[in-house]
Order: C-alpha cells, then sequence, then structure tokens
C-alpha cells in the first residue's frame, strides 16, 4: 500500500500562508531544556534535523520569550537581540538543510513566568507559582507588544519560516483574555473586545513588521478548562478576528497548565480532544491545527479523515520517534517507536531543570551521544538474561551495534513488568513499546528465547552475559497475617487472585497507586468515563469547558498505607502524581500516612498512628512494598570466562523504572563496543 493509499488525508500537501507543505504533520512545540544549556543550540540543531530528515512538514520550536519578564525562569531563552538571533542560524540552517520548515515559538510567561519579576495583566498569583506578578502599566503593555515584534523581526533575522504566538496554555496572552486573569480598566481589560485587544495588536503589528512571506500562526486556547475560562462563541470570534489581523494558521491550545484536568497524560485518550478543534472547522478559511493525545499515523489520520482538523500537531511523539512520519510514509508503522504519553523522561525532566528526552527513545536530546547507525570494530557474542524493559533495551541495541545477540527469557512472552503496566487503566500504550521491541529483535536477528531459564552451562561460550533478571516483590511480615488472604501486586494484576471489597494496600508508590486504580476502574467505557470524570463539557456549552466532575463509585473500599509521614504518593511524577492522586481521591480511596504495622487479628489490619492503635477491618491486603533485585546466576558464571554485568532492577531496585531500566540497557550497549566510525549500517 502507498502513503496515499493507507493515510491519504495526513499525506495530502498543505499551503499554510506562504509555505508549502508536503504534508499535514507539525511537530508541536517543546521546551527542551537545551535552550538554556551551553553549546545547548548546536545539540538543538543536531534534534530538530533529526526530526527534519524524518520527514515533518513543519516544526515548531520550544517557547522563546519575547523579553526578560517573560522567561519561564530567570535565564530562561529569549529572542530580544541580535545576539540571539545570531544563536538560533545553526538551527534554521540545519532544518533547512534536511529540507524541513521551522517556525519559532514566541511564549511570553505573564504570571506563570518562574522568578520575581514576572509581570501580568493584573497582579494575581497563579497557582501554580509562588512569584505574585508585577501588573503591567498601560505603557508597559504596549512596550510588549512591541517586544513581541521585535522577537518576530529577529526571527526573520534568524532564517525561520515563521512565527507561532503561543496564546493559549494560560500564559500572558491567554491572561489578557480571560475575565478571570484579567481586572485591567484601560483598554486592555473589561468588555471581551477589550481583552483580545492584546493578542490582535500583536498579530496585526507583526504582520505589518515581516511582510507576508514569513509564515504566523496563532496558537489559540479553544478550551480553557477553568472556571470562567472563554465560553465557545469568544473562541470563534478571536479565531475569526486572528485571521483578518494576518495569522495564517491557528493551532489549537487545550488546558491552562493550572486547570486539575489531564489533557495530554497516558488516561487521557487518543486524539481526545480533537472534537474541539472540529467544532471550529469551518468557522475561519485558513488552516485549523488539532492536538493533544495523537500519537500514531492512524491516530492522525483519523483525526483529518473525520474533518477534525486540516492539519495535526504532534510533539512528544517526535521525541519517541524522530521519523515517524517517514515510516508512516514508508508503510512501516509497525517500525514506530510509539510514545507512551508517560511524560516522565520529557516534562519531568524539565520541572527537574534536566534535559528533556524520551522514556522509550533515551536518545533524543543526545543525537550525538550514541549514534544510531555506528557499528562496533569487533563483534562480541552476548546473551542478556530476562527480557523486560533493560534486557530489550540492551538486546536490541547491542544487535543495533553489530553484535551476536541471543535473548533468553523463562516466560512465554517478552515485556516483564511492562505486562503487568499495560494491565493498568489508561496504561494501555505499553502495548506499542512491546510491539516496537517485538518488531525490532526480529529485524535485528536477535536469536530470542522464550520459555527457556538460562543456565550458566547454556552460557559459558558467550563473550558477556548481560543480566536483565529484574525484580522479585519485596516480602512483608507482621504477626497474624494467616487471618486474611495476603496477595502481591503480581498475583492481583495477573488475575491470579481476587480481592474482597474492602482491600488494605500496603506501600503506596507507584505500584501501591496503580494497583488501587486496577481495583477501582469503572465498568464504563474508558472514553465515557474519563469526560465524566474529568468535568470536561464535550458539548463546549459551558464557560471554560467545565462541568462538575462526577465522582465513580466502585465495588472495592480501598486504603492507601505508607509508613512514612508527608503526602501519599508525594513522590510520584511531577507532571502525573497529581493525577494519581487525584483520581484515586475522586474514586474515594482512602490514604494513611505515617503509620506502624502492628497486626493482623480477627478484628482486621491494626496499625498504630498518631499514638494510637487503629483497626481496620479489612477482606484483603495486597503487598506493594517495593523490590529487591533479582539476579541468579551470578556466582555459577564466576567460574567461567565470561564477563557478567547487571543492569535494570538486577543491578539496583531501588527507584527503579522503566526509564533507567532502557536508558541503562543503551549505555551498556555503546561501552561494551567499541566504535567503527567509518562502518555504518
Ligand atoms: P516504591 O515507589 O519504592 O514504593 C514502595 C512503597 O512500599 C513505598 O510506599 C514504601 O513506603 C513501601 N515500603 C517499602 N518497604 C516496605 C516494607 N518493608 N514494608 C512495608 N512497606 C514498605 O516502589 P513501587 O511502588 O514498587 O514502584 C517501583 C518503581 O516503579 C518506582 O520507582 C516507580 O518509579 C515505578 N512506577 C511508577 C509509577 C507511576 O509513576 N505511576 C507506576 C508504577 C511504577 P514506606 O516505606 O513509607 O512504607
Ligand atoms: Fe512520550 Fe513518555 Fe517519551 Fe515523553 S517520555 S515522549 S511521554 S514516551
Amino acid at each position: 500500500m502507498t502513503p496515499h493509499e493507507r493515510y491519504p488525508h495526513l499525506f495530502t500537501p498543505l499551503k499554510l500562508g506562504p509555505l508549502l507543505l508536503p504534508n499535514r504533520s507539525l511537530m508541536g512545540s517543546m521546551h527542551t531544556g537545551l535552550e538554556e544549556e551551553k553549546g545547548g543550540f548546536h545539540k538543538l540543531a543536531e534534534f530538530y534535523k533529526e526530526r527534519a530528515k524524518g520527514g515533518v512538514a513543519l516544526i515548531v520550536t520550544g517557547g522563546i520569550s519575547p523579553n526578560r519578564e517573560g522567561a519561564l525562569g530567570p535565564n530562561g531563552a529569549r529572542m530580544q537581540r541580535p545576539k540571539h538571533a545570531k544563536q538560533h542560524l545553526p538551527i534554521t540552517k540545519a532544518v533547512h538543510e534536511a529540507g524541513g520548515r521551522i517556525l519559532l515559538q514566541i511564549l511570553h510567561g505573564g504570571r506563570y513566568s518562574y522568578h520575581p519579576f514576572n509581570v501580568a495583566p493584573s497582579a494575581l498569583k497563579a497557582p501554580i507559582n509562588r512569584f505574585r506578578p508585577r501588573e503591567l502599566s498601560t505603557r508597559g503593555v504596549k512596550r510588549t507588544i512591541r517586544s513581541y515584534v521585535n522577537a518576530a523581526r529577529l526571527a526573520q533575522k534568524a532564517e525561520y519560516d515563521g512565527i507561532e504566538i503561543m496564546g493559549s496554555e494560560g500564559y500572558l496572552i491567554n491572561q489578557f483574555i480571560v475575565s478571570a486573569t484579567n481586572h485591567r480598566t484601560d483598554e486592555y481589560g473589561g468588555s471581551f473586545e477589550k481583552r483580545i485587544r492584546f493578542p490582535l495588536e500583536i498579530i496585526r503589528e507583526i504582520r505589518a513588521a515581516v511582510g507576508p512571506q514569513f509564515a504566523i500562526v496563532y496558537r489559540l486556547s479553544m478550551l480553557d478548562l477553568i472556571a470562567d475560562g472563554s465560553d465557545w462563541n469568544e473562541v470563534v470570534a478571536l479565531a475569526k478576528a486572528a485571521e483578518e489581523a494576518g495569522a495564517d494558521a491557528i493551532n489549537t491550545g487545550i488546558g491552562w497548565h493550572e486547570a486539575r484536568i489531564p489533557t495530554i497524560a497516558t488516561l487521557v485518550p487518543r486524539g481526545g480532544f480533537t472534537f474541539v478543534t472540529k467544532k471550529l472547522m469551518g468557522e475561519v478559511s485558513i488552516p485549523l491545527i488539532t492536538t493533544n493525545r495523537l500519537n500514531t499515523p492512524e491516530a492522525c489520520e483519523a483525526a483529518l479523515e473525520s474533518g477534525c482538523a486540516d492539519m495535526v500537531s504532534m510533539a512528544r511523539p517526535f521525541l519517541a520517534d524522530p521519523d515517524i512520519i517517514a515510516k508512516s510514509k514508508a508503510d512501516e508503522a509497525d517500525s514506530i517507536n510509539t510514545c507512551i504519553g508517560c511524560n516522565q523522561a520529557c516534562l519531568d525532566h524539565i520541572f527537574q531543570r534536566k534535559v528533556a528526552s524520551c522514556l522509550v527513545n533515551p536518545r533524543a536530546s543526545h543525537e550525538g551521544k550514541w549514534p544510531l547507525h555506528a557499528k562496533a570494530v569487533s563483534v562480541q557474542k552476548i546473551a542478556v538474561i530476562g527480557a523486560g524493559p533493560a534486557g530489550l533495551s540492551a538486546a536490541t541495541e547491542l544487535a543495533r551495534l553489530g553484535h551476536e545477540v541471543a535473548l533468553y527469557e523463562k516466560k512465554s512472552e517478552i515485556g516483564g513488568q511492562f505486562n503487568l503496566a499495560k494491565l493498568i487503566p489508561g496504561k494501555q500504550e505499553f502495548y506499542e513499546t512491546l510491539r516496537y521491541f517485538n518488531f525490532l529483535l526480529h529485524k535485528l536477528k536477535v536469536e530470542v528465547h522464550l520459555n527457556t531459564q538460562a543456565t550458566a552451562e547454556m552460557l559459558k561460550e558467550f563473550d558477556h552475559v548481560v543480566l536483565a533478571t529484574g525484580v522479585t516483590p519485596r516480602t512483608w511480615e507482621i504477626p497474624g497475617m494467616d487471618r486474611v488472604p495476603v496477595s502481591n501486586y503480581i498475583d492481583v494484576l495477573t488475575g491470579r487472585v481476587k480481592v474482597g471489597r474492602v482491600v488494605a494496600i500496603i506501600g503506596a508508590g507507584g505500584i501501591g497507586f496503580d494497583v488501587a486504580d486496577f481495583l477501582l476502574h469503572s465498568s464504563e467505557s474508558e472514553t465515557a468515563d474519563f469526560y465524566k470524570k474529568w468535568g470536561i463539557d464535550r458539548n463546549l456549552d459551558e464557560r471554560g469547558g467545565v462541568l462538575p466532575p462526577t465522582d465513580t463509585l466502585s465495588k472495592h473500599e480501598v486504603h492507601l498505607f505508607q509508613r512514612s509521614p508527608g503526602k501519599v504518593g508525594g513522590r510520584l511524577g511531577k507532571t502525573t502524581g497529581w493525577i494519581h492522586r487525584l483520581n484515586l481521591r475522586k474514586s474515594g480511596v482512602q490514604t494513611h500516612a505515617d503509620v506502624k504495622y502492628v497486626e493482623v487479628n480477627d478484628a482486621g489490619l491494626n496499625y498504630m498512628q498518631n499514638g494510637a492503635i487503629q483497626c481496620l477491618a479489612v477482606d484483603s491486603i495486597v503487598v506493594c512494598a517495593g523490590q529487591v533485585p533479582h539476579y541468579p546466576l551470578e556466582n555459577e558464571l564466576r567460574g567461567f570466562n565470561v564477563e557478567v554485568h547487571r543492569i535494570g532492577g538486577a543491578s539496583n531496585a531501588k527507584a527503579l523504572d522503566a526509564q533507567r531500566a532502557i536508558r541503562e540497557g543503551l549505555e551498556l550497549a555503546y561501552a561494551l563496543s567499541e566504535l567503527d566510525h567509518d562502518r555504518t549500517q
């Protein structure tokens, strides 16, 4: 099948202002952290070049502020002076040489800017920022508009193909548009017409400054997901006015960052917000771009085919796989490394002030460090034991480097802990990672031995043995535990054990939360449940698109315990932890911190809290108390002339996560290989 047969809409060219694009894919804006790193612009050039080579029609850079007040952090990247434009030249050059097109996103953080000199339409502190903004004077507003125009001119000097004006997600422009954050009484506040004056003057003045041959995309917040956000009539009116002011296309923004509704996490159904852009179709004559949780060519094609938009934007999927478009075009969708929406190595890294990368593709943002097409000088025979994330990563990377690799797995399928993760509601995307690894194992001719318990005798002829044997659940002992059925999370998730109505979960880490979610999942369809549960108005009748959320009732009463004091689930990921905590609260899960387990007796689970013994009558106890490393064979292999290495949980079970496991597999593969830079695949 040709791409035009399989994805006819995705591979139809599109005219976007002065640009004729070969297909309808856009790489949405993503801050990588390289923008602020020393020498980061050259790494960014590599990063964007890879994506341009991979066939994406148009790239939007991470948000760059037009001035100091608008920078996202105290040293956040700016486009304010000629020297800034100069820094960007390697990026535009690299993208153009690779046949791509690129826009600079101009983003002023307003009250979201995380520093003490931030500004906003009104001096109202954002719930997600500890710094209260200073209210811009009228002269200050006009000066800010001029700084947007200056940034656009500099972007032109830096040889960008255009700009995207960030008007959504609750940043400065959005703060002007919405009455909740704009209490001004001058010409930039009050009525809706006055509140949208700020974005319209920005578009109009930029257009006058840059001329017609420079693309302007306006990112419009179509669904604020906050109380007192814009209503649908205002969204339509702003879109029409933006077109009239000179925008060449409108991109979709969903949800302010302070909204307590998930918009991009794995539990959001694929293409879950394309219905919003669809409602705007036909209201303007410029192209509309839809976004959020589009992570496969099929999801993109479906959105375009059903008339939801003229173009599709994916951001994180290009971290996971720079070649997603080229692979779709070559009809090799099976070979796509799909973004699973976990946020763990991209957005969580940004919040930890680390460079954004990708859990399923640790090469992202480190393109030069582990060259994809390199080969090892000498071929070695390497056995990898365990086909979980660490073992799969090691086996495929070693094979990619040209080694002879055999992979041993005692179970009947690959996946390890991923096979458990994919059973959790909203985490079904883990299937995609396993599909991808299966594809790679086959393509790279890794010898796979399933249902095989490797023995030292079987491994003695190898040069290296990689123990990726994972972890075993930590056991939990307490007096009287034979009085109540006690099981571990594996037995519960795999269905080997059915729990009773009242359940105590011992341990409130990622797995304790996952098990609670698993037990509470309602029987309704995932999609219907998502909108209802989080209070999203699919008819777009309500201001801001928010409805009162619905709490879901479960057949289980679930209690989550931890011994440490503080917030239960406080160590979960920064950008998704709040979703997990809120999700369980909505389902009535009760949490207990700072407890000491005492005993189980006929009355139930007894624990000490606040200096007193409490008793919970439980039907079942599920132990999610972490793991211990599991590395059989190491001692037996000592007698042979084989080098043994441990990675993933087998090396360190503490704070194990798939991100570390996959990265360690890659790192070991390169550490074991002297690279032959003249030999490529
Ligand atoms: P974890 O995050 O280390 O949590 C283990 C829990 O068990 C803690 O709440 C700990 O709390 C408790 N615990 C530890 N030793 C105990 C003992 N001897 N007796 C009773 N309780 C004990 O481990 P996990 O939940 O197994 O998760 C493993 C890894 O998978 C994590 O690092 C996480 O990154 C990853 N993961 C993440 C997610 C997610 O983010 N959604 C989901 C699944 C897995 P106290 O010591 O306070 O009792
Ligand atoms: Fe997607 Fe997770 Fe990778 Fe981020 S870290 S790009 S969410 S797979």
